[in-house]
């Protein structure tokens, strides 16, 4: 086991008790060190965020504070996006050293913990889905307890990063935890979010506007921008597992929401992204605007990334659910002599049993 993140979990403890699912550890000092790590993060963008109203309502903030806060807003929304979740979670294009250090830095200028554990926690997340070990759920707790709606929804907002459970690195964690950009992105943690709410504010503040903008633009511009940021992605972890439409039912809550989906680049995409995790886009349809995914695109036309990961197209069959484009068109030319008989009474073509074959695969696919 590498120990370059002993700080979030030190290499051996005795864990208060087990928990039904496997990798998920109950108390001791990985939660204590979450809970901490997290309470830092949240609490400073909270206060930051009310100092950033009061100085709104009490200052005349202009477009240096705001600019900064929108150009911070794309920059670690494509971090979050592209780095935490579509790269480094789920594998879903290849990048070299440099370009794999720059996405895990932007990632983590959006203060929401190192790559290492943001990944972790997220494969947590797709691993049990809405069940019992989920990390986040709207309806079930981090021990597995179901929960009403409106408790569901701020657990899984918010309520999850204090409770005493963690994910175990050395499950979750795997090809992270010996990666040398992460280890860096996850040993410089700190310094990289004081640089995002505080440094970089404040050079923008003075190439833009001059000293007595800096205090603005650290308030607005670092701190509320991250919170803002911070709220949509907690928001498709909560919103979007209850509110939206599914294109691909029965497996989870998760949901396609537009409104997420615009305000995290493509995220909101959510029932797609579960029914096809490792692809680098979240958006299948050409109104289903995906910016993460369109970034994703020219940066491997640049050459920056290679190997993108990408799901089969879908569109609706006769009766209106999605499929396959490849499966519909094998099942429609599989039926075609059938259709032949039909008309001119010529060869019947019995595929009722191909049909029920490939079914009873699919079914056992989805529950394994
Ligand atoms: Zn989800
Ligand atoms: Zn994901």
């Amino acid at each position: 086991m590498a120990t370059a993140f002993r700080d979030i979990q030190p290499e051996s403890y005795e864990p208060e008790q087990a928990h039904p699912q496997h990798g998920v550890i109950i108390g001791g000092p990985a939660a204590r060190a979450k809970r901490i790590e997290y309470g830092i993060l949240l609490s400073s963008m909270v206060l930051g965020s009310l100092g950033a109203l009061y100085w709104t309502l009490t200052h005349a903030t202009g477009w240096v504070e705001w600019s900064a806060f929108l150009f911070g807003y794309i920059l670690i929304n494509m971090g979050v996006g592209i780095g935490y979740h579509r790269f480094y979670t789920h594998r879903a294009f290849e990048a070299g050293p440099k370009m794999r250090l720059a996405i895990g830095i932007m990632a983590q200028m959006a203060c929401q913990a190192s790559v290492l554990k943001w990944a972790a926690d997220h494969r947590r997340h797709h691993a049990f889905s809405d069940r019992v070990g989920d990390i986040h759920s709207p309806y079930i707790d981090g021990h597995g307890k179901k929960m009403s709606k409106w408790k569901g929804l701020g657990i899984a907002h918010f309520g999850w990063l204090f409770d005493n459970t963690t994910s175990d690195m050395n499950v979750y964690g795997k090809g992270l935890i010996d990666d040398p950009q992460v280890l860096w992105c996850h040993k410089h943690r700190w310094g990289i979010a004081i640089f995002s709410s505080i440094i970089f504010p404040a050079i923008w503040a003075l190439m833009f506007g001059g000293p007595e903008h800096i205090i603005g633009t650290i308030l607005i511009g670092g701190f509320f921008r991250n919170f803002f940021f911070l709220n949509f992605v907690m928001g498709v972890n909560s919103i979007g597992h209850v509110f939206g439409s599914q294109r691909f039912p029965g497996k989870d809550g998760s949901r396609n929401n537009w409104f997420m989906a615009w305000m995290t680049f493509g995220d909101g995409w959510h029932n797609n992204h579960h029914q096809h995790p490792r692809s680098a886009y979240a958006g299948m349809m050409w109104w289903e605007v995906d910016v993460n995914g369109y970034i994703i695109s020219l940066w491997e036309k640049m050459g920056l990334v290679w190997n993108v990961q990408r799901a089969p197209k879908y569109v609706r069959d006769s009766t209106g659910n999605w499929v396959q484009e490849k499966k519909l068109a094998a099942k429609q030319a599989s039926r075609e002599p059938e259709e032949m008989s039909q008309a001119d009474g010529g060869l019947m073509f019995q595929d009722a049993k191909n049909d029920s074959g490939s079914e009873t695969t699919e079914a056992a696919l989805t529950k394994a």
